[in-house]
């Protein structure tokens, strides 16, 4: 069984050097992928060091090259990268730029692949399937080249795509993992918890974004950690506001806006809530629910005061809320 891991290792190393260099060097990957690279504002330099890829508009291009080169077909299906249906073979990326998804030690266990049109009948990404070397729910994309810079800045960006994460680096931030496309799990909070305890959700500023941070938050907490938030102008994600806005001003803008969870969750459902005595009591609830997942006593402390404070109900009301919450097990 190890030796099957290496074998998909390999053939996944191998997989990623053929369309990373496919991308570079011949005349359809840099027609088509290269510019849609270099359209999307990533540098040389960023392409290489995030070993971004194209991937032949052909039915088995790679499969061919993979298996001219001797890696077995058995390994290039456990992994995803061939597609075999009734005795033909048919490569899974075709067509699309490449994303390599990497382990925290650097090596590749699959892959992301966007489409290059806006067919919105295609999927826009299509990722590795789950196999032996890549469990979706315990990678996060980026984190080889965040984890230094996680433990030396203290805290952690998690944003939710592989772009997001590249333009981010490109722009001299580097503690920044993405998610790509699941719901944050506990096995990817447990990765970045060995490098700091304190995580700054930056979402997309949409309704998806929205709804996809305030999930991530509760399990943030109960894993003891600290959570900021922060918002983006509507229609931006982080990828398109890092795209078009100074360093400085990126830092700053980070800096300002990020709020810590409770003041986030209050001031965003307060606006809708404050005439509305139901929709208030539900997200009171609702904030004593995530108060609830803190392990820390004394933090649920500070933070049943800081509630009281911003929503304008007293503590006791806030502590018994949370006390019943603790017999139901929420
Ligand atoms: P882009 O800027 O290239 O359009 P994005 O990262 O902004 O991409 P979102 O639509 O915000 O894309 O989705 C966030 C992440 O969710 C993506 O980076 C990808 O990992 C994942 N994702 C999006 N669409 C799909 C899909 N159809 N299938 C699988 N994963 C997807
Ligand atoms: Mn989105
Ligand atoms: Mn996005
Ligand atoms: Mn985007």
């Amino acid at each position: 069984v190890a030796n099957e891991k290496e074998s998909m290792y390999l053939v996944s190393e191998f997989a990623n050097k053929f369309m990373h260099h496919n991308l570079l060097n011949e005349e359809e990957g840099k027609a088509i992928g290269l510019t849609y690279f270099k359209e999307r504002g990533f540098t040389s330099e960023t392409i290489k060091k995030f070993s971004l890829g194209y991937s032949p508009n052909s039915w088995d291009a790679l499969t061919k090259e993979a298996l001219g080169k001797g890696y077995k077909l058995e390994y290039l299906e456990k992994t995803g990268l061939t597609i075999v249906k009734e005795d033909k073979q048919f490569d899974r990326f075709k067509g699309r730029v490449m994303f390599p998804i990497q382990s925290m030690s650097g090596r590749v266990l699959g892959f992301g692949g966007r489409i290059l049109t806006n067919d919105k009948k295609a999927a826009k990404y299509v990722n590795s399937p789950e196999s032996d070397i890549y469990h979706k729910s315990k990678v996060l994309y980026g984190i080889y080249h965040a984890k230094q810079s996680i433990a030396k800045l203290d805290n952690c960006f998690l944003v939710e795509g592989y772009t997001d994460v590249i333009q981010f680096n490109q722009a001299g931030i580097e503690n920044v993992v993405a998610s790509s496309g699941t719901a944050l799990t506990p096995d990817q909070i447990r990765l970045v918890n060995r490098l700091t305890k304190n995580i700054t959700v930056l979402f997309d500023g949409d309704a998806a974004g929205l709804r996809a941070s305030i999930r991530g938050i509760d399990l943030i907490l109960e894993a003891g950690m600290n959570v900021k938030v922060c918002a983006f102008p509507n229609g931006e994600d982080p990828d398109s506001f890092a795209k078009k806005t100074p360093h400085d001003q990126l830092v700053l803008f980070l800096e300002e806006n990020a709020k810590d969870f409770i003041q986030f969750k209050a001031s965003l459902l307060m606006n809708d809530a404050k005439n509305d005595p139901i929709k208030k009591a539900d997200l009171i609830r609702d904030m004593v629910i995530s108060i609830s997942k803190i392990p820390d006593r004394i933090k649920q402390e500070v933070y049943l005061q800081e509630c009281s404070r911003i929503m304008d109900i007293s503590e006791d009301v806030l502590f018994n809320t949370l006390a019943q919450l603790g017999k139901k097990e929420l």
